[in-house]
């Protein structure tokens, strides 16, 4: 293909665009502030994480009863926990020598998320909604819609979040009513958690949820500023989000994925853009 020389400086220069957007945010002082509570969330295991997921396709930020209650905030009456694996050890005699050895054990955890917490506002960093509606963004939305690897529906989402893959049932929701701006962002928000992120997805089970986030919203921002549709205003801030560290080390290590991945679904998309572009009949 023609374009792949002018293709890859750009999604290398897109990518180097993020890690400076969130490495200005992570100086700012409103970060200090984020990162003594990122610090206080545990990262949770691939196999926790898809725990979670399958229990609560939408759930953002998940920690014990008590870890909240120590943040100001109470647990709903009535929420649903949602179960995770959590290690301890166990102290065992070992019967032949007689020494006390320390195995590990697991047992189940409950968490609960934090839309079911209500008390003291967190702080968090201001994100500027994506806003607008263009012919451009609508058509962006269709092409999005037919590469995506899984089913795509819109449904009603009531507890703020704009979309979610279902790990389980393999689809991926957008809600319905928001921006188109905002459906764009999310739609491809969500084809990479549906392509890197799968439940059978052996290379993923190394990462945590902040680095499949920090992966999917980096893509994100990646391809459809690619594409014009820039994303910089929400994408920083969700990414230094997730980033919980003083430095972009980790952004760094996502660096790869997001290329990768950016780069497949815009080929896609441009090769779907050029076939709608050609006349359909050759009328002589
Ligand atoms: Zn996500």
């Amino acid at each position: 293909m023609t374009t792949t020389t002018t293709k890859e400086p750009k999604v290398k220069a897109l990518f180097e665009q993020l890690k400076e957007g969130v490495a200005n945010i992570i100086s700012s002082d409103d970060w200090k502030k984020i990162l003594i509570l990122q610090t206080k969330f545990h990262n949770y295991s691939f196999r926790n994480i898809m725990l979670i997921r399958m229990q609560r396709p939408t759930a953002k930020r998940v920690a014990s009863y008590g870890l909240w209650k120590t943040l100001g905030r109470q647990v709903v009456r009535g929420a649903q926990s949602i179960k995770i694996i959590a290690p301890h050890t166990v102290k065992l005699e070992d019967k032949e020598t007689g020494e006390e050895k320390e195995v590990l054990s697991f047992h189940q955890a409950s968490v609960f998320d934090v839309t079911d917490t209500e008390g003291e506002e967190l702080p968090r960093l201001n994100y500027d909604e994506l806003a607008g509606d263009t012919k451009q963004l609508r058509q962006f939305y269709e092409l999005a819609m037919s590469i995506s690897p899984v089913p795509v529906k819109e449904k009603t989402i009531k507890d703020g979040s704009e979309g979610y893959y279902h790990t389980v049932e393999d689809y991926i929701a957008i809600k319905r009513g928001i921006g188109v701006h905002k459906k764009c962002k999310t739609l491809i928000h969500e084809i990479v958690h549906a392509t890197l992120h799968r439940r059978d997805n052996k290379d993923a089970q190394a990462l945590t949820a902040s680095d499949m986030e920090i992966q999917a919203e980096g893509a994100a921002f990646v391809v459809l500023t690619y594409f014009g549709l820039d994303t910089s205003k929400y994408s920083f801030s969700y990414v230094a989000g997730w980033n919980s560290s003083n430095d972009i080390e980790r952004i760094e290590r996502a660096g790869d994925a997001i290329q990768k991945v950016s780069k497949k679904l815009i080929d896609q998309l441009e090769a779907l853009m050029k076939s709608e572009e050609k006349p359909k009949a050759n009328i002589a």
